[in-house]
């Protein structure tokens, strides 16, 4: 038997234009193959099970080999094979409608695998490397006869009786000339271990040497031999598709290793697994982070029925789950399309909605049970309730029965447990409850102290998604106001009814301004004189909470571009009840006076570790000839 015919595409040759459009993509033609191969034998094996195949399945290992002298690649499986008629039908007809809407369409797609995927042309990604492909294959249907297929790469092809002996499939590749890079074990490894890392069906590529027990030696000490064993590149039965109640800990353990060898231990895991509406198993793990320039996107895996398809998971993942770790696997998700199409897609926005559901629900659980060991963990999960919460509104809903706020002191309270605790004593004048928050407890102890000398509790909000998180309280609690601790003297943070009488009389409060105006020096720094508790410092500088808010938001990159522009600016509250204020008034020498006044700024500036360089030195020299 033998015949010549072309594939049916009705424009002149589709080859040239694969190979230059799906160039940088090339090496997914390994992928493409070795999936053909897998889903043969699973077919076979599926037909037996069925008992519409009564022959022996036998060992269905996949074979990879490497003939550099040759310069060819070959995949061989030992599954259902082809007859002469289905080669014509699966390989010959390309799937899809016509050759037109193909070159209509190519002119869009942006990668291979869109390509492949949407016109179903996974088998002609051999030609990206291949100036001829072979397929010797022997169906697995009683008398079937051997068939061989090859084509040149241009639409035509030769068909005739094959050399095949055993029931399966090869396809073999003739590389050509730009393709030699995949002529090489390491590359073809490498491509292995990628894609078909946890392929269903063992894959064997090359040996590989193994020592083996080999009796004992003169003094009975055991003896190991060297032996060539088959080298098989995959995993066939990852922990994802193994059912939960199979798995325990140290298995997840074991895998996450397998993923990620040198990475720490997760903190959690959820193992994902349904089967309605759509199809979606896989574990998702919570690393540990070591600090905030560690956050690592694309970590998550994404496959489909065991093929690895891409580390890309954005738009089937919600961006602030984007930081956790794991596998995906599900043959749901449209892999070969635009991502304009992924995110119209309502598969893919139901199994985003599901995996987001499926996180809020375990660190509900988590938290729950094991309140403590949540809390020990906060510092990590807490970044990722946070981002969830001021980033997804269904997530926000959830978490906030969990999110977590912690206190200077280190204890921690949920939403509703702070907003009791503080509800009474931290009530300003107009009814509106004031938490106060520190970011940094070295610069801001001074301002910390003085809070809690008062009763107030301060909380302690120093991640950098603790800035966001901030306006997001702000708009969810009713009447409640958040102030950096800094931000003001502790008397105008929590403005009570109990207004202070100011000491100084108003010629003496012009005074004593103009006199801290002029030691100071500075434009930026507002002066004010203010009645606070004579047990209060006596100078005092703070950022308006709103200008700082708006300034950080400039240096975020939010668009502020007034606010980016404007210098620091600061309040000086000159305590006008402090004795130390008397005896600058009363003083009668005039230098003393400056430089009492200036000896208090500098403290108050040195108390927030804003007090710097020449100016530290002149301090240390003032401070000293005052103690002198
Ligand atoms: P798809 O796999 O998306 O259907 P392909 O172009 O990769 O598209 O393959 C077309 C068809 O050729 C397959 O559906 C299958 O019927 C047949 N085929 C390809 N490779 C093999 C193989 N190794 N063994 C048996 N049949 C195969």
């Amino acid at each position: 038997m033998q015949e010549k015919g072309n594939i049916s595409i009705h424009t002149e040759n589709i080859f040239p234009v694969i190979k230059k459009f799906l160039y940088s993509d090339n090496e997914i033609f390994l992928r493409e193959l070795v999936s053909n191969a897998v889903d043969a034998t699973q077919k076979l094996k599926r037909l037996a099970s069925l008992g519409n195949y009564r022959g022996e399945v036998g060992d269905a290992t996949i074979e990879i080999s490497l003939d550099e002298v040759a310069k060819t690649i070959t995949i061989s499986d030992k599954g259902i094979g082809m007859t002469a008629d289905e080669i014509k039908k699966y390989i010959n007809q390309i799937a899809f409608s016509g050759a037109t809407e193909f070159m209509e369409k190519f002119k869009e797609a942006k990668d291979a695998n869109e390509i492949i995927g949407r016109f179903g042309l996974g088998f002609y990604s051999a030609f990206m490397v291949a100036d001829k492909v072979e397929i010797q294959t022997l169906s697995y249907q009683t008398d079937a006869e051997p068939a061989q297929w090859v084509c040149d790469g241009s639409t035509s092809y030769e068909i005739s009786t094959g050399k095949k002996a055993e029931r399966g499939t090869d396809v073999i590749l003739y590389i050509n000339k730009e393709s030699e890079e995949f002529l090489n074990k390491s590359k073809l490894d490498e491509i292995l271990a990628k894609y078909c890392r946890f392929l269903p069906v063992p894959i064997k590529f090359g040996k590989k040497t193994q020592s083996e027990p080999d009796g004992e030696d003169a003094e009975g000490k055991p003896k190991y031999k060297s032996i060539e064993v088959d080298n098989i590149i995959n995993n066939t039965n990852p922990a994802w598709t193994k059912a939960p109640s199979e798995l325990k800990d140290e298995d997840y353990l074991a895998f996450y290793r397998e993923l990620y060898p040198f990475s720490d231990e997760p903190l959690f895991w959820i193992h994902l697994n349904v089967d309605y509406p759509f199809n979606l198993t896989g574990i998702l793990y919570f690393p540990k982070i070591k600090n905030d320039f560690d956050l690592q996107r694309n970590k998550i895996k994404l496959f489909s029925r065991q093929v690895f398809i891409t580390d890309e998971v954005k738009d089937i993942v919600p961006e602030f789950l984007m930081l956790l770790h794991g596998v995906i696997d599900s043959p749901d998700i449209p892999l070969n399309v635009s991502r304009s199409f992924l995110q119209a897609d309502s598969n893919v926005k139901r199994i985003s909605n599901y995996i987001t559901k499926k996180v809020a629900d375990k660190l509900n659980e988590l938290f729950k049970t094991e309140r403590k060991s949540f809390e020990d963990k906060w510092k990590d999960i807490g970044l990722f309730v946070k981002y969830g919460m001021v980033s997804e509104d269904k997530f926000a809903e959830k978490a906030n029965d969990f999110a977590l706020l912690q206190n200077v002191d280190k204890e921690f309270f949920t939403l509703k447990e702070y907003a009791e605790k503080v509800k009474d004593i931290q009530k300003d004048k107009n009814d509106n409850i004031i938490y106060l928050y520190s970011n940094d407890l070295a610069t801001q102890d001074s301002f910390v102290t003085a809070a809690k000398d008062k009763g107030y509790d301060v909380l302690l909000l120093d991640s950098p998604i603790d800035s966001h998180f901030v306006n997001y309280l702000e708009q969810k609690l009713e009447k409640t106001q958040l102030k950096r601790v800094d931000s003001d003297v502790i008397d105008k943070l929590i403005q009570k009814d109990d207004d202070k009488a100011l000491d100084l009389s108003e010629e003496e409060s012009g005074t004593v301004k103009s006199l801290f105006e002029k030691a100071i020096g500075k434009e930026n720094m507002q002066v004010e004189i203010e009645a606070l508790g004579s047990e209060e410092m006596p100078v005092t500088v703070t950022m308006d909470e709103f200008m700082r808010r708006m300034k950080d938001m400039a240096q975020n990159g939010g668009g502020m571009g007034f606010y980016g522009n404007l210098p620091d600016s600061y309040k000086v509250s000159v305590n006008g009840n402090h004795p130390l204020i008397r005896r600058i008034l009363s003083s009668a020498d005039d230098g003393e006076k400056e430089n009492l006044a200036k000896q208090a700024f500098d403290l108050a500036l040195l108390s927030r570790g804003l007090l710097t360089g020449s100016e530290l030195t002149s301090f240390v020299k003032r401070s000293v000839s005052l103690i002198n």
